[in-house]
This record gives structure tokens, sequence and C-alpha cells, in this order.
């Protein structure tokens, strides 16, 4: 028998290999007049439009943009407007390779409006929901794929801890304002332990997404996460 190493395996992003520059595409999606936002190098100020009928993700993406303001020099809050900085939307069919799980635009892109696109047939917990939205928020922020496996911006995920690393931090620092207490060492990213950090500090921003009826809408039946093998 083919000898296999599990690789619990969310394939993250856009692409089929790490370092690829991900995200030069367009679609007809409504637009975000606010994007410009993101490339802006002091603190951000970004509304976020909720284009999905999923609660499980907008909950998770919700959490994902608390994470990030717990980062950066950022505040957030939804919005159901143009007035928008990011969307997140569910991806059409035939937009995604097997077993990809979201895209997100790249800042530097001529196309740049914003946009992270979920895959609707893709099912996943809500860890991994989780971490692929910080993963794709990451790329809207300016971060590219990291070659380091423990990186959150790998392309794949793998078990074992995610962090946003020494090199992803630096990044970060030449294209937004970091937070001073988050400067130097390697930053864990864990849903548990962010959820048990949001469920007592949650942004008003997140409470008003899960109050959302625009998220009541069909919900998927759950499935067991995809495991790829490799
Ligand atoms: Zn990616």
């Amino acid at each position: 028998m083919m000898k296999t190493r599990a690789i619990v395996c969310i394939l993250l992003a856009c692409v089929a290999k790490a370092n690829e520059l991900p995200g030069r595409w367009s679609g007809d999606y409504p637009p975000c007049d606010g994007h410009a936002e993101l490339v802006s190098q002091g603190g951000l100020e970004l509304g976020v439009r909720f284009s999905t009928t999923r609660r499980d993700l907008a909950e998770e993406f919700a959490s994902a943009m608390d994470f990030w303001a717990s980062i950066l020099d950022l505040e957030w809050h939804a919005v159901d407007n143009s007035s928008c900085a990011i969307q997140l939307v569910d991806g059409p069919e035939g937009f995604f390779k097997p077993a990809q799980v979201a895209r997100a635009q790249f800042p530097d892109a001529p196309s740049f409006q914003g946009i992270i696109a979920f895959n609707p047939a893709v099912s996943l917990t809500r860890s991994e929901l989780f971490l692929a939205a910080v993963h794709e928020v990451g790329h809207v922020l300016g971060l590219e794929h990291s070659s380091h496996s423990s990186s959150l911006m790998y392309f794949l995920r793998t078990d074992g801890p995610l962090f946003l690393d020494e090199a992803d931090l630096q990044t970060l620092a030449t294209r937004h304002k970091l937070r001073l207490r988050t400067r130097g060492a390697p930053v864990l990213v864990s849903f548990k332990s962010f959820q048990q950090l949001s469920s007592a500090n949650r942004s008003e921003s997140n409470r008003q997404v899960r109050r959302l009826p625009s998220a009541n809408g069909r919900f998927p039946q759950f499935h067991p996460p995809r495991h790829l093998h490799f």
C-alpha cells in the first residue's frame, strides 16, 4: 500500500505552490469602493461586506477580522453597501481548483477590489473556517505565500501549530502599522485560544455579524472535513 502522510488539509489558497503571487483575478461582484484603505500605511478602518449565505463562515470570518485587529492597528465594521474595503463572497461554480477552499485578491493587482471568495462545495469545521479566513485576509493585507510550513501563509494547512512568523510580521510592518505588543516573536494563530479570548472580548462588529439577518440563508449540511492524503 502506498505510504501516505496525512496532511490535514486545507488547500488554503489560491495556487498550487508556495511563493506564487496569488490574487490576480476579477469577477462580477458588486464594487468595494473602500478597497484603497487596504494599502494605507496608517491605521486601517475597514468596512467588511458579508455577501455569503453561510452563517458559520460569516461568524468565523468576523473572528478572523478580530484576530487581525489584535495584530495590526486596524478597526473594522460590517457594512452592506459599496463603502466596503473587503467583501466576503460565495465563489461561483467552476471558480476553484479541486479541494481549494478559498481565493483572495492581492492588493497590488490592478483588478483588486478586496474580494475573498470561499468555495461552497467544500465543508469545513469551525476551526478550519477560522484559519482559512485568517489566511485569506492575510492576502488582502499584502502577504504572499510563505515557504515555511509552520507559517499561516503556507499554501497548505498541515498538522501542527501555525504562526505568523518573523518574515510574515516583517512584511506586514512594511505595509501596515503593527500593534507594539506583537512585534518580535512569532504569533501563534490558534482557533481554540482565540475563541476563548474572543468569547469574552469579541468586538461589537463581531457581535453584529452574529445577528446579521443576511447570514440566515441556506446553510450547507455538515459533512466531515475533507482530508487530503499525499
Ligand atoms: Zn493563499
